[in-house]
């Protein structure tokens, strides 16, 4: 009964939104449509750099949607609503192949791409079969191990500790790398999420932002990396802007940026020109 009741109010709850928003529902539609045929879907890449080296150590897929509908819409919008609607999944599984089979397409053109990292969301991330699809994903495609590897935030891993833990210790058998992502905004501890098989973190660009503004940001920033080394994970930097925020960054030892920096997404070809060729040519 309690389900009934449940399930009575989440049809309330879309009544109402149905009268409150019919643009959203739009969007969703044309969402769906897209989930069904690709159609209007990109991949951007941005570059993680080693500071020092300048170095790419591995670049981020981030989806890109152009509706015929709606024009171009922004992540910020699209994402939240494929995760309501759950379009995530079929969205989700979309962008997996158009990185795998860009990665294939790099390695096959004599090129070496960097790690690239997939962000999953919580509904994806406990998919049952999520392991059997990442693994025949590097079957398919022909990725060597680790080729690519995933972000989730801390509210994903907060819960079924045990079912987290499995998930991913399978997912690092077959090489990939877990980051945290946006660390620092949830409410998880270090030490819990150490006790996760995961590799990196991703301090959250709003920590990043504040620096020189506001002294805590400085604190957490100087806490979390010190023992983030300690525990042997390695921390990123993201949303690195300026030449001042990078210099700061230096007092904490944070030597992995990703940000407008050292470079904003970009689409395949663009990120091939500036990482792949340009490396070749270097070495
Ligand atoms: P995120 O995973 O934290 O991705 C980083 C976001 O920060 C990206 O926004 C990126 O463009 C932006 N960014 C990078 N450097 C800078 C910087 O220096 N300054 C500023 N202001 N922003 C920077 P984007 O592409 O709009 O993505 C937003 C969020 O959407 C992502 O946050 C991620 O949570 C989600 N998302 C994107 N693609 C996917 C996807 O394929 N699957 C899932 N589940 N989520 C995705
Ligand atoms: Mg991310
Ligand atoms: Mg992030
Ligand atoms: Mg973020």
């Amino acid at each position: 009964r309690a389900k009934q009741e449940g399930r009575n109010t989440y049809r309330l709850f879309r009544a109402e939104m149905h009268v409150k928003d019919h643009h959203d529902l739009a969007l969703e539609t044309a969402l769906r449509n897209t989930a069904e045929t690709g159609d209007g879907l990109a991949v951007h890449y941005q570059p993680l750099v080693d500071r020092d080296s300048g170095e790419v150590h591995g670049a981020e897929a981030l989806l890109r949607w152009t509706s015929s509908e709606f024009g171009p819409v922004s992540p910020g919008d699209f994402i939240p609503l494929a995760e309501r609607s759950g379009l995530i999944l079929p969205l989700g599984r979309r962008l997996m192949h158009l990185v795998a089979g860009q990665l294939r397409d790099w390695r096959e053109s004599g090129l070496s791409p960097p790690r690239v990292a997939i962000n999953l969301s919580a509904r994806q991330f406990w998919q049952s079969d999520l392991v059997a699809e990442v693994r025949q994903l590097y079957e398919d495609y022909d990725l060597p191990p680790g080729q690519i590897g995933f972000e989730l935030t801390e509210s994903t891993l907060l819960d079924k500790h045990q079912q987290a833990t499995d998930t991913l210790a399978a997912l690092r058998e077959l090489g990939c790398y877990i980051a945290i992502d946006d660390f620092g905004t949830g409410y998880s501890s270090l030490s819990y999420l150490h006790q996760l098989p995961v590799t990196t973190l991703k301090i959250d660009r709003s920590f990043v932002r504040d620096l020189g503004v506001s002294r805590s940001s400085g604190a957490i920033l100087a806490a979390v990396t010190g023992l983030a080394r300690e525990l042997g994970l390695r921390v990123v930097a993201e949303g690195v802007e300026t030449e001042a925020q990078l210099e700061a960054l230096r007092d904490y030892h944070v030597t992995l940026i990703q940000g407008f920096l050292t470079g904003r997404p970009a689409p395949a070809e663009d990120f091939e020109a500036r990482y792949l060729r340009s490396a070749l040519v270097r070495t």
